[in-house]
């Protein structure tokens, strides 16, 4: 968000923002309906850039094919490399470029489920932009919040991000097929992701080698069939 400190007292700054948040509820609140009524579980991927989420869609898309019927809305400030990278998996793909904009909000989520046939999906994955500040604070109606970290990271991005790794179902460490070249130790992000986010389920995988996968699918498969 940007504001001019010239034109804007910092009250009316907070009560914009404050506002903006308020219309975002009452929309997450919406899109929520709208997919319990459509029976589609849908999954807000969240991460800095560069931590897999595309990689780790790409992939999930692809295995799970014929088990699940998934979409992905796509959201990045610009090119739609990201899209096209997951059409490759034959699922339908939504790219939203929100230009400036380094999150999305819900609002543009349901102007993208018009490009989606909700009827016939069971699960719809929203990648969120890469960013670990402001996505947290825009509910999009999901069912439930993953967030990746990578081994390329460091250990100590949950500590430094809590206002968004508290809000995760799923913390999920990525790339661990690095761990050893980058000196990551697993342990530690594990107890900060523990101290942050104690109710949040945690895996470690790599989207490249397949280590880790099964956990992953096999809790997106429970969260279909349950909903189903
Ligand atoms: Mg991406
Ligand atoms: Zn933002």
């Amino acid at each position: 968000m940007t504001n001019s400190p010239d034109t804007a007292s910092p009250h009316r700054v907070l009560h914009l923002h404050e506002r903006v948040l308020d219309r975002n509820r009452e929309q997450a609140s919406r899109n929520r309906g709208l997919f319990r009524d459509r029976g589609v579980v849908v999954i807000n991927v969240l991460s800095a850039p560069g931590s897999g989420k595309t990689a780790l869609l790409e992939r999930t898309l692809t295995d799970l094919k014929n088990d699940v019927r998934a979409a992905v809305i796509v959201g990045d400030l610009a090119t739609d490399n990201d899209a096209q990278r997951l059409c490759r998996s034959g699922a339908p793909i939504v790219q939203i470029t929100t230009g400036t904009l380094c999150h999305l909000e819900a609002d543009m989520i349901a102007r993208a489920c018009n490009e989606l046939d909700l009827d016939t999906l069971d699960l719809l994955f929203i990648e969120n932009v890469g960013n670990l500040v402001c996505p947290a604070s825009f509910d999009l109606g999901e069912s439930l919040r993953v967030v990746l970290t990578a081994v390329t990271e460091g250990e100590d991005k949950p500590l430094k991000y809590p206002t968004l790794f508290k809000t995760a179902d799923i913390a999920v460490l990525t790339k661990v097929e690095l761990a050893d070249a980058c000196g990551f130790d697993c342990g530690m992000v594990r107890k900060n992701l523990g101290a942050i986010a104690p109710t949040a389920d945690i895996m470690e995988l790599s989207a490249r080698t397949g280590l880790g996968l099964t956990r992953w699918y096999d809790r997106i498969r429970g969260l279909v069939h349950v909903n189903t």
